[in-house]
């Protein structure tokens, strides 16, 4: 049987793609292998929202030239730009270039070389059974943040239609899965180009009717386009669950202006405050860049500042990285140098990592439901409504199962318990 590796780095919806491009060639015949020395096949999907993500790719790629013989080695991701006779010249190694989510284009490529049967289901959604599953809801983005190159590598939005997405849970939640989470790069604005002019709100509220399924997420909403109906769905659907991913950025108005977030920081301060009220429970994760051009010692106090008045439960911080092509790269210089983002970044982390300590140590002793996702070093591991990593110990198959689960050990980072009897 031939085998297949995908290397995946990036986003949740490279995650997604990646799994839905398993789905295509396992239903061809083709077997996974963690090893690419391994496969026949080769995906590399790739990210180049950071430099530094970029250069991962390319070391791979390199990497991959003197395992390449008679193997098929096609890339994918945000690398892959309109402009593919650029990196045909610069990797003539690579046998397929396709845009994300051109999955077919790979389909097309093998069945033309009689490597995978003729006329494969285009409707065919994950193969593989897993308690959760992404979904993606809408591609692109229409905002043009200044720093950021997604919507000239994944083009403008796109909904898929609301009868479409709940087909795909319908049968996804037929197959085992308990948990969706919705995909965007902004959930908010969905299905604002839709003919029916459907809302995500009106979404979560048909797929909290489906049999099985148990719990939907979404991800990732935007502070400018976030409704209050929103914030009431999610407050009234059982199966909603207590997490959000509100992506901050900065704290400060200038920065904000100059990143074009739409919002301000009292704005940003307000809504927070409205979901709270609505949902007390709910456990929140936010993004921070630093570094940003111009972005002063007493700019960077102000985000640090705010991130220590909100505490949220998880923060990414990623030091600002110039990316071809973006409005900041082409009007502002990088005038921040590395080391001083990079101490920036390390302050707001340990920050972070006593303000996450805190709130996972009011957690001790309770008793918490966790979804079941797999097994690492003995122990089982899961996630709870609020997308915290539980680990417990237990000698029965639980994978896919939902459990209670009394914490016994708490750290910034996880959850440690026992089955609760
Ligand atoms: N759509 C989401 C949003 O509005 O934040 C996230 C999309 S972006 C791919 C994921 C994260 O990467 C962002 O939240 C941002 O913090 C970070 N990011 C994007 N472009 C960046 C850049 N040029 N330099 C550093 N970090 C960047
Ligand atoms: Fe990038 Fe901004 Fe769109 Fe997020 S909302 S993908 S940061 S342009």
């Amino acid at each position: 049987m031939p085998h297949y590796h995908i290397w995946t780095i990036g986003c949740q919806m490279n995650k997604a793609d990646s799994e839905r491009i398993a789905g295509y060639l396992e239903q061809m015949g083709y077997q996974p292998s963690p090893k690419a020395e391994e496969a026949e096949i080769i995906v590399l999907n790739s990210c180049v929202v950071r430099q530094s993500a970029e250069d991962r790719v390319i070391n791979r790629l390199n990497s991959l030239k003197s395992l390449k013989s008679g193997k098929i080695l096609a890339l994918t991701g945000c690398i892959v730009d309109s402009r593919v006779d650029g990196l045909r010249h610069r990797f003539p190694h690579v046998d397929l270039f396709f845009a994300p989510q051109a999955f077919f284009e790979l389909v097309r490529f093998l069945e033309d070389r009689g490597l995978a049967p003729k006329g494969l289901d285009s409707g065919l959604v994950t193969l593989r059974p897993k308690p959760s599953a992404f979904v993606t809801i809408i591609q692109g983005c229409n905002n043009f943040c200044s720093y950021c190159i997604v919507p000239y590598r994944r083009g403008r939005e796109r909904s898929r239609p609301v009868a479409e997405v709940v087909c795909e849970v319908e049968e996804l939640a037929r197959r085992g899965v308990k948990e969706v989470i919705l995909l965007g790069q902004n959930v908010d604005s969905y299905g604002h180009d839709l003919p029916e002019m459907h809302t995500l709100a009106d979404l979560l509220v048909e797929l909290n009717q489906i049999d099985g399924l148990v719990r939907i997420r979404f991800l990732t909403s935007h502070p400018k386009d976030m409704s209050q109906r929103l914030i009431e769905a999610m407050a009234q659907l059982e199966k909603v669950c207590e997490h959000l991913s509100l992506p901050l950025q900065a704290g400060d108005d200038d920065i904000l202006r100059a990143m074009r977030r739409g919002y301000t920081v009292q704005q940003y301060r307000q809504l927070v405050g409205r979901i709270r009220h609505a949902l007390p429970y709910l456990a929140m994760s936010s993004d921070v860049i630093v570094g940003f051009p111009g972005e002063s010692e007493g700019q960077f106090g102000k985000t640090y500042d705010l991130l220590r008045e909100l505490r949220f439960d998880t923060v990414h911080v990623a030091c600002y990285s110039p990316r071809p092509g973006t409005i900041a790269a082409r009007k502002l210089r990088d005038e921040v140098p590395a080391e001083e983002k990079i101490r920036r970044r390390k302050k707001i982390e340990m920050l972070q990592e006593g303000i996450a300590t805190e709130i996972n140590r009011k957690l001790l002793s309770q008793t918490v439901e966790v979804l079941v996702e797999g097994r690492k070093k003995g122990k089982w591991w899961g996630r709870t409504r609020t997308d915290k990593l539980v680990f417990f110990e237990d000698e029965a198959d639980r994978m896919g199962q939902l459990v209670e689960v009394k914490l016994e050990k708490t750290s910034p980072w996880s959850l440690q318990g026992g089955l609760a009897r």
